[in-house]
Formats: C-alpha cells, structure tokens, sequence
C-alpha cells in the first residue's frame, strides 16, 4: 500500500579530464568507495547508485535524463571530486526534473600533511569544485538540497538519509489521487482550496464521487468476508461493551468492517490513496465511517475529514515518507479540539469525532461504541486510545488564495494528566514549541487550520524541504519563534510568494 516501487538514488561525481587519466581513475575510486560505505552504514533507507563520473556536456546531459526516465530513479547525489566546470552542467540541469541532493565532501578527512603535494591537491578539490557547481545551481534557482561534512560521519549519513525520505515525498506527490466522497462540510473555510492549483504544484488529483457509489461496494461485500474481519477485530482489539448488548455491539462493529472492506476495494479498483468522507453526506451508509477509516490510515491510506482533501494528500504523503522506517511512532490526521490552560500544564487535546489513526496509538487499542451527537446515523464503532509521547510536527497546508502555505510547528506530545474515561475517542495531546501562548498565536497569524496532518517521524526540515520543492512558502513554528520575527516574516514572505 506504501511504496511500491524499488527506489535508488544514483551518486555522479563531478571531474574533468585537466589532469589525466590516473587521476580519472582516483575519482572513480574514491567515489566507489564512498558508495560502498553509504550503503553499507545500515543509516541509509534507500541504495545508492554509482554512475559514471560526470566530465562532459553530453555525459552529463544524458545522465541526467536517464535518472528522469528511470522509474525506479528517486533522486542524484552530486559531488564534484575535483573541480568541474560548472557551464558543463547547464544542459542536463536544466532538463533534470528530480530531487537534487549536493553532497559536500571530499574523500580524505584529514589533510595529510607529511605527503601533501600539488598532484594531491588538484585531485582533492571539492573545497572548490563544489562551490562552481553550487554557483551555478543558486544562479539557475534550481532547489536542492546542500550536506556539508566527511562522508563518513554518521551525522552526514543521517542528513543523507532524511533527504531521501524528503525526495520520497516530492517523487511520490504527483502520484497521490485523493477520493472525494461528497462535498465538503457546508460553510467550513479551511477544508476548500483550488484543486487545478494543487495539482499544478503538487501533481495531486482530486477527484469527487457520489457517496452512494462507494456505497454501493459496501453494499457488495459478502457477510462471510465481513464476519472475518470482524473477528480479526474481536482478537485484536479489546472490545469495551459500557453497559451495550453483546450482540447488539458486534452487528454495530459489523457494519465498519463492511465499510472498510467496501471502501477499500473502491479505492483499488479506481486507484486512490487518500480519501475524505464528511459526517453530513453519508448515502445510504449506516454509520460515520469510524473505526474503518482508522483501519485504512493505518494501512497507508491518506484521510482528511468533512472533505479536507489538502490533509488527506498530506497524511498520505507523509505516510509515504516515513516508509519502512525502523520504529516509526505513527501519522494521522488530527484536530486542535480543546486546551488545558492551567499554568505548566498548558497543552492541546486532539482528536477527532472519530478517525485517527491507530498508528500513533501508545499501549491497548479499545473498540467502542457510541452516539456520535452530530448526523443522523447509527452510533458508529470506532477505536480508541491514546497516543504515543515525544517530539512531533503538526502541518496545515492553507490556500491563501492566490498561493499555498505550509504551516509546521514543532510539538511535544504527553499523557493528559488524568484518563479521560467518558471520552470515546482516540486521543493526543501535546504542547505546541515555543509555548502553548506564543505557537498558538503564531499558528493564528500564520493561517493555521484545525485539521492537521501530524507525524512523530519526520522533521520540520524535512516538511521545510517538501514545501521548497513544491514552490510552495512554509512557515515553521518552533522554541526560535518570536511573534516579532514570525509577522515580519509574513509580511516579506507576502511580497516574496505571489
Ligand atoms: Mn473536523
């Protein structure tokens, strides 16, 4: 459901033929030792690629449209050994379409000063190679991303390895195709946005379709296969009856699992990796898909509620981002519901009525069932739990209206102070970086919705990234933040993205 293709990242080096074909050789050499290294770290999510060492026009031009063409071809790490010069590259960069990763490094870490020599010193010119190349990259406005440092420190590998999850994502936008089941919630400002426009910046397709089409798959689905699944449920879940009938509750749980495997070959079969569904336009769908839509996220599938279709493109996303990733915390949709304000103890509930993601759940996932006290359906089965501890971000993509921005704030998340045993639904809560006072008025300024997409497994640097690559503004609230320094940014940011 995830990735689906084998993605590489090929490594060019960047030299010349100045100074003859021994030292052609040490650079080829060096940079397939490098590579080695890097895909023997164990740091790395994705292979690196040796390439041919890059020396002219038309090597270089043909390279680099190679890695357009390759599928399975998600990004070039460029290091020029020696020095390259840079008019060499016009060509291939400005025909190349993917993430562009500049490694600053150089083979030795350490000069070597007994033995230095000019032969050495004119093989090993990164210090200056590197800073043609990055010349003309800057003066073509070409967005990459720079990692200054020894290719063998783990630092280095670990910027590395984020950027490829960045690049995962700027790959994987333009194949993400959002479902919209109905129209968005009546009146709601933030859940709206231009559609050509995303697809434009972000390759996102958002396609609607009548709630009673997918209804009818769900509809389709055969009561052996639903019983199934509700009996996967039974032995996964603990199943909190409060005071229901046996029975009665499991012909409740029943009708999620149908609307899970309904909607779930409703979407393969038209190819889509995002859904948005909205409490007020149901068909003849007996509940609130709950409990089933939390099933799909965690499966991969992106979801945004009462038709925020820019959160469910988000959550799928970064979903996809954090692919394959050693102890990932989770991703989900979520939404700013209520604050403690209580001095030291300030932070953000979040929830929603019902649809996070059981991937961020921390301990026993709880199924319940209970009136949902908008709409007019059956009380709707749903999961429960609360989320994990530790660092987060939470980002809202707005439609400024002649432009996106993207908003991400750096969140710590904690247990509330106390359960909360009449709540039934799934739960975080986290302060927002700097303060509760001071990221709840930045987020204000900013344009911050309140649905958001929150993950606990990438960074803001690397949302910060995605956004640059999409030409798009974003906005980071952090412990830097001042409200001083966030509106004038606003303000320059204004005139800047228009
Ligand atoms: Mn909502």
């Amino acid at each position: 459901m995830l990735l689906q293709k084998d993605y590489k990242f090929w490594f060019c080096t960047g030299s010349q033929d100045l100074y003859g074909e021994e030292c052609l050789q040490h650079v080829a050499e060096h940079s397939a030792i490098i590579v080695d290294r890097l895909n023997q770290s164990g740091i790395l999510p994705f292979e690196v690629v040796l390439k041919p060492t890059l020396i002219t026009n038309e090597v270089i031009r043909r390279t680099f449209n190679e890695a357009n063409t390759d599928e399975n071809c998600a990004g070039v790490i460029v290091w020029c050994h020696t020095f390259s010069p840079a008019k060499s590259w016009i060509l291939g960069l400005q025909e190349y379409r993917k993430p562009l990763l500049h490694l600053h490094t150089q083979f030795n870490q350490e000069i070597p000063y007994d033995t230095i020599d000019m032969d050495f010193m004119n093989e090993n010119q990164a210090a200056h190679g590197d800073r043609e190349w990055g010349h003309m990259v800057t003066r073509m406005g070409i967005e990459r991303k720079v990692v200054v440092g020894h290719w063998s420190d783990e630092r280095v590998q670990k910027k590395i390895a984020s950027w490829m999850r960045t690049a995962i994502g700027i790959i994987e936008s333009s194949h993400v195709r959002v479902m919209r089941v109905a129209d968005n919630m009546r009146n709601v400002a933030v859940t709206e946005g231009d559609k050509v426009e995303a697809q434009l910046k972000f390759g996102w397709e958002v396609d609607a379709y009548p709630v009673n089409e997918i209804a009818q798959s769900v509809e389709a689905v055969s009561a052996s296969d639903v019983n199934a699944l509700v009996d996967e449920y039974y032995e996964k879940y603990d199943i909190l009856l409060e005071g229901r009938e046996p029975a009665e509750f499991r012909r409740h749980v029943a009708v999620q699992a149908q609307i899970e495997l309904g909607f779930e070959r409703f979407l393969q079969e038209k190819n889509y990796q995002a859904i948005v569904t909205h409490f007020g336009d149901l068909g003849s769908l007996k509940q609130l898909p709950g409990l089933a839509i939390q099933r799909l996220e965690e499966k991969g599938y992106g979801f945004g509620a009462e038709g925020d279709w820019k959160v469910a493109a988000m959550v799928r996303i970064m979903k996809l981002m954090t692919a394959g990733m050693k102890d990932a915390k989770g991703t989900s949709m979520l939404e700013d519901y209520t604050y403690n304000l209580v001095p030291g103890k300030e932070g953000i509930l979040q929830a929603h009525m019902l649809e996070i993601c059981p991937s961020i759940a921390d301990g026993p996932i709880s199924i319940k069932c209970q009136p949902l006290t908008m709409g007019d359906r059956e009380d709707p089965a749903r999961l429960v739990f609360t989320a994990k501890e530790g660092r987060g971000i939470a980002t809202s993509l707005v439609d400024l209206g002649n432009r996106f921005r993207l908003i991400i704030n750096d969140v710590d998340c904690k247990k509330t102070e106390k359960p909360m045993p009449k709540l039934p639904v799934a739960t975080n809560f986290w302060t927002p970086k700097p303060s509760l006072e001071v990221g709840a008025e930045a987020w204000i300024y900013a344009g911050g919705a309140h649905h958001t997409a929150f993950t606990y497994d990438l960074t803001a640097e690397q949302m910060g990234d995605w956004a640059a690559a999409m030409g798009i503004e974003a906005v980071f609230i952090d412990e830097n933040t001042t409200i001083r320094q966030l509106r004038n940014e606003l303000r320059w940011n204004s005139v800047y993205y228009r």
